[in-house]
């Protein structure tokens, strides 16, 4: 470091000398530094004759001798050794005196001071044979009265010096800002809880901000301001904050300017046009949140130790926000952070529990309380555009996720489709191997209006069932919330509805992405597994209780302990109720409250829902169906699922057998049937040609007819019975050899 003084006017020009360029080691600090020669011969420092620097900070009375020096207080800052010879002292940053102390006249007058200063630098030689007395304080306003304060700052930066150095500044484009003077009862809260009423250490009463609109700007005004004495004022402090990172001060240029003549501090903050938050300057989005979140965190008290962890976590998200307005946060860190923001977060911010009937009382007498409502209400109304922007609000929501929320809770609505489709993912491959394979191969349903009889032939009446129940979920009627699936067993109503839930996914996904307005949520709930399953509880008369009214959200539930009654008014659903005839027994038995409409039973109202339900044709009566499943509701839709035509069937061995193929491709060794093999071996069972209509058992017989056709002759007919048994077999087998291969290789 290299360092010029300018000569001082106010000391004896007898008693000190100018200070030659020096090459200088060691660190200087705030307060008192004392300088020497280092004596070790070996020591570097000492074989270049630089001066070596120890600081010892700010000190009322500290007393030093060129040659007496206490051996504890300084060391050679390159060799560690004491330094035996002090030549120099600098103070820094403060207001400082020295005076000799060896003197035998001494008196009440100044005879014995060398020199007494507010320069944020200043050099003198400590001469041999001499004691100085050394002093150096933190720098205080002249006056402890706050009107006082007021009535000079206004003063000074209305002085011709200050505005011949604003002028200066602003000819050469810079922008200068005078914030108005703040009002008294605004700096009388402020200082009692900053300064504990001590309004001399108050500095930002007086205050100009200078904007600059790059980094060569800036260094220009600071370089304009650090000779502020050519304008008849003292740079008395110079902090880079703007360079060097600090925990407790903004990226600013620091500088406090001395007005002799009205005796009284004025702090010049300078810094980039795009780090301001300053009212009416800045181009941050949303500025005033990171002043706001400093409110409500500033008052805390320091010594409570029940809320240790939020206190930190919130004070270190106050510092991350403040990183990347004023970027010491990194380019890249702030994309990768921005690049995780998404604009439905705003809409689904989950409301804090706590905050549930709590009064206004309640929130100013507590900091968490204030916390939470304020972190909510950012969160919900700020709607960031900008790199920055949108790397705040993530900031902000992570820690509001963990430290307000809590990890185990859902803090926001919008995770709840990718929870759910999560958990649909699992639920399929823990329990539906069967179905996830045979969605692989799902050939497209007809269906019809009416129910119809098998001779018919239907075709003609008939249309794509999964079309026409699109245009049932699109349709915007407020009575048609309903349909209902009827069809034989096998004819692939549970199938459909797995089909029908992952469209509906895509499509609500795709709708996401676009920005479009958000699609329904398709949920899958199979009646028997959660109607039984449902709260079951036994009364003194042995009858089994099942609270229906809950049934839809205690199988959302299942699916996620995230999920949580709100989300009822959140989303739009299409619940897929399956099986409906697999409980109807338990249900019918279930009827306490003389309600035979599954829809109020249940309690579907409550939700914006379009509901469709699966049942097995036949299973109940037309009585049944019409009070359990319409009620008074005429314009319920009814589709009756069609059996598989010969295109269908066509069509389905295709996919199956390319579906094989392509599994297979890893097995060179396993020989796959051809769709001609399939077609001629189907044409040789009569009795199976008549079940590949349901496609529950085409997919069956498709999977063991190569091993079938084997051990039965050409034109037997074969059973139900004897086909399952077949498959089972073959599942086995697979499913052995799976394992035993595994086994081995373990081996
Ligand atoms: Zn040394």
């Amino acid at each position: 470091i290299r360092d010029k003084e300018t000569e001082r006017k106010d000391v004896n020009t007898d008693k000190i000398e100018r200070e030659e360029e020096k090459i200088q080691i060691g660190e200087l600090k705030s307060g008192i530094n004392l300088g020497g020669l280092c004596s070790k011969s070996e020591c570097l420092a000492a074989q270049a004759k630089s001066l070596v620097w120890t600081n010892i900070g700010l000190k009322e009375c500290f007393t030093v001798n060129s040659v007496d020096c206490d051996d504890k207080t300084f060391l050679c800052p390159n060799c560690n050794n004491p330094v035996k010879s002090i030549s120099h002292v600098r103070f820094i940053n403060s207001e400082f005196s020295i005076r000799i102390s060896n003197d035998s006249n001494k008196d009440e007058s100044n005879n014995n001071l060398v020199a007494k200063g507010n320069q944020s630098k200043a050099t003198y030689l400590i001469r041999p044979g001499h004691s100085y007395e050394l002093q150096a304080t933190e720098i205080k306003q002249r006056t402890n009265v706050l009107e006082e304060l007021r009535l000079r700052s206004e003063k000074a930066m209305d002085s011709d010096e200050m505005r011949k150095l604003v002028n200066t500044l602003k000819q050469d484009g810079i922008k200068v800002v005078t914030p108005k003077l703040k009002g008294g009862d605004r700096i009388n809260e402020k200082s009692k809880n900053d300064y504990g009423g001590n309004y001399d250490r108050m500095f930002d009463i007086g205050r100009f901000t200078i904007l600059c609109k790059n980094k060569t700007k800036l260094d220009t005004a600071v370089q304009v301001l650090q000779k502020a004495d050519t304008f008849g004022m003292i740079v008395s402090e110079d902090k880079d904050y703007f360079n060097n990172q600090s925990k407790t001060h903004h990226r600013f240029h620091n500088i406090k300017l001395f007005v002799p003549k009205h005796e009284i501090y004025i702090e010049m903050q300078a810094t980039l046009e795009h780090y301001t938050t300053l009212k009416g300057h800045s181009i941050i989005e949303n500025y005033e949140l990171s002043h706001l979140y400093y409110e409500v965190i500033r008052a805390w008290d320091t010594n409570n130790t029940e809320y240790k962890d939020l206190k930190e976590a919130s004070d270190e998200t106050l510092t991350k926000i403040n990183d990347i307005i004023c970027e010491w946060m990194s380019e890249k860190n702030i994309a990768r952070m921005a690049d995780r923001y998404r604009i439905h977060l705003n809409d689904g911010i989950v409301e804090p529990l706590q905050l549930k009937g709590k009064t206004d009382e309640d929130f100013k007498q507590s900091i968490p309380l204030k916390l939470a409502q304020f972190t909510y209400n950012q969160l919900s109304q700020f709607k960031p555009k900008t790199l920055k922007g949108k790397a705040i609000y993530m900031i902000l929501f992570n820690y509001y996720k963990t430290f307000i929320i809590g990890e185990d809770k859902l803090a926001n609505y919008s995770d709840i489709p990718t929870i759910l489709q999560d958990a649909r993912i699992k639920e399929i491959e823990k329990e539906d191997t069967i179905i996830l394979q045979a969605l692989e191969t799902y050939v497209p349903l007809h269906a019809t209006n009416e129910p119809f009889l098998e001779q018919d032939n239907e075709e003609g009446k008939a249309f794509d069932c999964h079309e026409h129940v699109i245009e049932f979920i699109e349709n915007k009627c407020d009575t048609n919330q309903v349909m209902i699936i009827q069809g034989k067993s096998g004819s692939g109503k549970s199938l459909y509805g797995r089909y029908l839930e992952e469209k509906l996914w895509e499509r609500f996904n795709k709708q996401a992405d676009t920005l479009q307005q958000q699609g329904h949520i398709p949920v899958f709930i199979s009646l028997s597994k959660f109607y039984n399953k449902s709260d079951l509880k036994k009364n003194i008369d042995n009858d089994i209780t099942i609270d229906e009214s809950q049934l839809i959200l205690q199988a959302l539930q299942s699916k996620s302990k995230y999920i949580h009654e709100d989300i009822r008014d959140k989303f739009q659903f299409v619940f897929i109720l399956d099986g409906f005839d697999e409980v109807f027994r338990l249900y019918n038995k279930h009827n306490d409250n003389f309600t035979k409409y599954f829809y109020d039973r249940f309690k579907l109202n409550e939700w914006d829902a379009k509901v469709i339900v699966t049942c097995r044709s036949n299973a109940l009566s037309e009585e049944n169906i019409k009070q359990v499943l319409i009620g008074d509701n005429n314009n319920t839709s009814k589709l009756y699922l069609l059996p598989f035509s010969t295109n269908q069937i066509n069509n389905y061995i295709e996919k199956f057998v390319n579906n094989i193929r392509d599994k297979s491709k890893s097995n060179k060794h396993k020989v796959n049937w051809t769709v001609g093999q399939y077609d001629d071996a189907l044409k040789k069972y009569p009795s199976l040609y008549k079940m590949v209509q349901e496609p529950f058992l085409l997919r069956l017989i498709l999977t063991v007819l190569p091993s079938l056709s084997k051990n039965h002759y050409i034109g037997v007919n074969i059973s139900k019975a004897q086909l399952y048994e077949a498959f089972l077999n073959q599942w086995i087998d697979e499913h052995v050899q799976d394992i035993s291969q595994k086994l081995n290789e373990l081996k």
